[in-house]
């Protein structure tokens, strides 16, 4: 019987940085993501594999396996977070793929928020608009008294992420998805007390300065139109016939969006804006806004 071609570990990632470097294929290299990389191959831990760099033996399937991961990540600039197929975010986990936008720390301040609103104001039901990967209305959902929650996306294969993600991190609230482009498949019958959204808010010309790794995430989850504030405008258009009385939406927004958001409240005589919330950047990025009737 032939006998099988091994390559310690250690040999193999020596030989594979000394490629990648020299052949100045990628401006960025990470040892730990390489490890992580490596580990999910494996199917071991991170720490496991670093400490049996010399002592674990490849074979070819192992080769070919993580190779072909490293291109992905090195290569193709696939974001790491899609070649592990997860991402953590607020007090979760979320499983995540090219279908949706990964979950930004940036955006656990919409969910502080939300849940600092829901629980001073007793709010029950809450919608989730652009909702993609699901990480805010789910977080929402486990970490506040919010009892239904609505999850609403355009992308059918988005949804089936956030299915998943509803399961994954054992949702006790009557939580659902719904396929719908903004308010388009809902019921004005159906009303609810806080709405939330992380929409698409890049400006078109902004587009292109995206890091590669951005460049493969959905276009839909990013693209605001030319002013980048398209969404906050189609969702105030219509978010009043959706709100209970006392009723409240929460955005995120770019940094540089503040005063073109607030031009857009003032258009209707539904709403008050009322403050805005920094990232830990300090850039503005989440908006409060008090539905008035
Ligand atoms: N904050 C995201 C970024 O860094 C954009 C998210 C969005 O468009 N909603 O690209």
């Amino acid at each position: 019987r032939e006998k099988m071609k091994k390559i310690l570990l250690k040999d193999f990632l020596n030989n594979y940085m000394d490629n990648i470097t020299k052949e100045k294929k990628s401006s960025y290299f990470s040892s730990d993501e390489c490890l992580r990389i490596i580990a999910k191959s494996l199917n071991k831990d991170k720490n496991y594999i670093y400490l049996h760099l010399n002592d674990i033996y490849l074979n070819d399937s192992d080769i070919k396996n993580i190779s072909s991961m490293l291109k992905k990540r090195y290569i193709e600039n696939i974001p790491l977070q899609y070649i592990l197929g997860k991402q953590n975010f607020f007090k979760e986990e979320y499983m995540v793929n090219e279908n949706v936008l990964i979950p930004r720390q940036d955006t656990e301040i919409l969910v502080e928020t939300a849940i600092y609103y829901i629980n001073k104001n007793k709010y029950v039901s809450l919608l989730d608009l652009c909702t993609g990967s699901g990480c805010v209305g789910i977080s929402i959902a486990n970490n506040s008294n919010i009892s239904k929650v609505d999850l609403v996306d355009i992308s059918e294969n988005a949804l089936k992420v956030a299915s998943k993600n509803i399961c994954l991190n054992d949702v006790k609230k009557d939580i659902k998805v719904i396929l719908s482009d903004l308010f388009t498949k809902l019921n004005t019958n159906n009303k609810y007390d806080i709405i939330v959204s992380n929409p698409p808010y890049i400006k078109e010309k902004d587009l292109v300065k995206l890091s590669k790794e951005v460049k493969n995430e959905p276009i839909l989850a990013l693209a605001g139109g030319k002013s980048g504030t398209i969404f906050y405008k189609k969702i105030l258009e219509n978010a009043y016939g959706y709100l209970n009385k006392n009723g409240m939406i929460i955005f995120e927004i770019g940094y540089d969006e503040l005063e073109d958001i607030k031009k857009i409240i003032a258009e209707y005589e539904h709403y008050t804006y009322i403050n805005c919330i920094k990232d830990l950047g300090g850039n503005d990025r989440v908006v409060v806004i008090s539905f008035i009737g």
